[in-house]
Parts: structure tokens; C-alpha cells; sequence
């Protein structure tokens, strides 16, 4: 009864309920309680940005990213691991990408207006879904003139399997923000598509080692060969490379002594709400990104 069952759920396919497999049943049932709450949240200012520092070798504040965080009532506060795939998977995405961007562009604004930026970027997540939506760039584009933005200031941020997902789009999309001078970043890297002639094909400025190698320093010697070569790679094809992940000083100096001079992790400073972000105590036009 029980194995008939099953695979009758699994040949209704991944969008069809079946209430043949009670477990599998209520899976479906707490995914669709979490969209649920995911509009409700959206509707209510549940969503909120958590902003990172990134520094450079002398510890000067580069840049920030920007990072969703869900302030659930009774949940408290929920990583975006736990419900980016989810938004994805329930076409939520669009939506909750289009309240990151206006958030974190609103921060932006807002710094730009009280201090001294120096060289100071912001970096934002960016879906697949987003940044292929037909008028993502016209109204990115106008985000940034309505906020009177300096539009180099902003460093967008994907995966590789986001560009790959429509190379061509991808290019075009690229080649026109980058003329109003937005700055773009490979998140991640290391991990995704093993191909890497698109890179030198396009105005990539940053390639973040993704954080699963950084933890493996000191530890194993193929990922750490990985860092170098990496590092050696970007500088070869002009871009600069900066850490994710960094929370050991023998971390940290591995990466330097490879050329990687530019940081982000709890060494230095964890995720917190904008308020708590200590602009104005590093601001400077050490950063070379
Ligand atoms: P990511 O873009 O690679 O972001 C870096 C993640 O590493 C963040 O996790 C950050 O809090 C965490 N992190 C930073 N320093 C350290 C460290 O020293 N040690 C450790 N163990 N972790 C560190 P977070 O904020 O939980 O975000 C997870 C992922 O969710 C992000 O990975 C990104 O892929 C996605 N995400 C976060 N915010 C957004 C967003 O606004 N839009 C989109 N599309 N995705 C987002
Ligand atoms: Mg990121
Ligand atoms: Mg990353
Ligand atoms: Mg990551």
C-alpha cells in the first residue's frame, strides 16, 4: 500500500499535491504556510537588509553587501538560506529581489547624501529571475536617477549559473548597465560552471572565492591551490578578487601572501542592520575597488 503510494506521488509530478504520502503531504503544505507568510511578510516590512563591510589590506571599508534578512514575529530572524530557493521556486523572487533593490538603493541614497563615501561600493544580490526580467535595467536605470544615485557606487552580484542561465541576455544586460557605470561581481566563484572563457568576455570587475574554500585553508591543500589560482586568474584578466568568508587571521594573511588583498567575514565585521553600520568610523579612499 505504502510503496504504491509513493510512486503514485512521484509520478504526480513536482506541481501536482497528492495526498497519498502523509509526510510528503505536509512538506507541501508547510512550503505553501511559507510563501503564505513570505506575501504576508512582504506586505507588512517584514523584509529588511543587513549590510557586511568589506575591507581592504589595511582594514579601510571598501564596500558593503547588501544581505535580506526576514524578521518573522514569531520566528525571529530567518537567513535567506532558508527561503531564497523557496521564493524562487514559488515565483516570490521578482517580487521580494524588486524590495531588496529598492531598500538597499534607498540606503545608498541615504549615505551618499550624509557622508563621504570615498571609494565606497554597495553589492547587491542579485536571481536569475531579476536580472532577466525584460525591464530590469530601464528600471534599475531609473531607480538610480530618481534616487540621484552615482550609479558607480553600485556593484551587482551573481553566481556563475546566473550567467549561464542566458549568456547573451546576460551580456547585453552587462554591457548597458556597465555604460551607466554600475560594477558587476561573479558571487560564489569556484563553485558553479567549470567553463571560463565568458569571463574575458565581459565587464566583470570582482570575483568573490567563494567561502567554502576559505574555510578549507590551512586545512586542505587542493583548495587552497584552488585560492591561487584564482587569484592569479583574476589579476590576469584585470579584475580584482576579494574573500568571502574570512574569520582567522591565518586565514586572512594565506589569502594576502596570494595577492588576494580585499576581505569580507566575521574578522572583520558580521552582518547588522543599517543603523549599526559604522560608516563614518572607516570611510576613507584607501579601497581600490
Ligand atoms: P552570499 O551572497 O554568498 O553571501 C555571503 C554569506 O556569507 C552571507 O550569508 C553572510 O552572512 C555569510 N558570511 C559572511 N561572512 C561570513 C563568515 O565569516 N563566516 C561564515 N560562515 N559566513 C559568513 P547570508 O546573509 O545568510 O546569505 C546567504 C545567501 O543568501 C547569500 O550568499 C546569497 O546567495 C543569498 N542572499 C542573501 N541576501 C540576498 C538578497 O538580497 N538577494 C538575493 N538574491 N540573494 C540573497
Ligand atoms: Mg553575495
Ligand atoms: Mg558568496
Ligand atoms: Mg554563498
Amino acid at each position: 500500500q505504502v510503496d504504491i503510494a509513493l510512486f503514485q506521488a512521484k509520478d504526480a509530478g513536482r506541481n501536482n499535491i497528492s495526498f497519498f504520502d502523509p509526510a510528503w503531504q505536509s512538506a507541501v503544505n508547510e512550503r505553501a504556510a511559507m510563501v503564505a507568510a513570505m506575501r504576508e511578510g512582504l506586505k507588512s516590512d517584514q523584509f529588511i537588509m543587513f549590510y557586511q563591510e568589506q575591507v581592504d589590506q589595511q582594514g579601510e571599508l571598501i564596500g558593503a553587501e547588501a544581505l535580506l534578512r526576514w524578521r518573522h514575529p514569531e520566528h525571529g530572524l530567518v537567513s535567506p538560506a532558508e527561503f531564497i530557493p523557496l521564493a524562487e521556486q514559488s515565483a516570490m523572487m521578482p517580487a521580494l529581489g524588486d524590495e531588496v533593490l529598492k531598500m538597499s538603493l534607498k540606503q545608498l541614497a541615504h549615505w551618499q547624501q550624509d557622508q563621504d563615501l570615498g571609494s565606497f561600493k554597495l553589492s547587491i544580490n542579485l536571481t536569475a529571475d531579476q536580472f532577466y526580467a525584460p525591464d530590469f535595467t530601464d528600471r534599475l536605470q531609473s531607480q538610480i536617477k530618481d534616487l540621484e544615485l552615482d550609479a558607480s557606487r553600485i556593484m551587482l552580484e551573481f553566481t556563475e549559473s546566473v550567467l549561464m542561465d542566458n549568456l547573451e541576455l546576460a551580456r547585453l544586460n552587462i554591457k548597458k548597465l556597465n555604460k551607466l557605470g554600475v560594477h558587476f561581481a561573479i558571487d560564489d566563484f569556484g563553485t558553479g560552471y567549470s567553463s571560463l572563457s565568458y569571463l574575458s568576455q565581459l565587464p566583470i570587475d570582482l570575483l568573490k572565492i567563494d567561502q567554502s574554500f576559505v574555510q578549507q585553508i590551512g586545512v586542505n591543500q587542493k583548495d587552497m591551490a584552488i585560492i591561487k589560482s584564482i587569484v592569479e586568474m583574476a589579476h590576469a584578466l584585470g579584475m580584482e578578487v576579494l574573500a568571502e568568508g574570512v574569520e582567522t587571521e591565518q586565514q586572512r594573511s594565506y589569502l594576502f601572501s596570494q595577492g588576494c588583498h580585499l576581505y569580507q567575514g566575521y574578522l572583520f565585521a558580521r552582518p547588522v542592520p543599517a543603523e549599526e553600520f559604522q560608516l563614518l568610523a572607516h570611510a576613507g579612499d584607501g579601497g581600490s575597488l
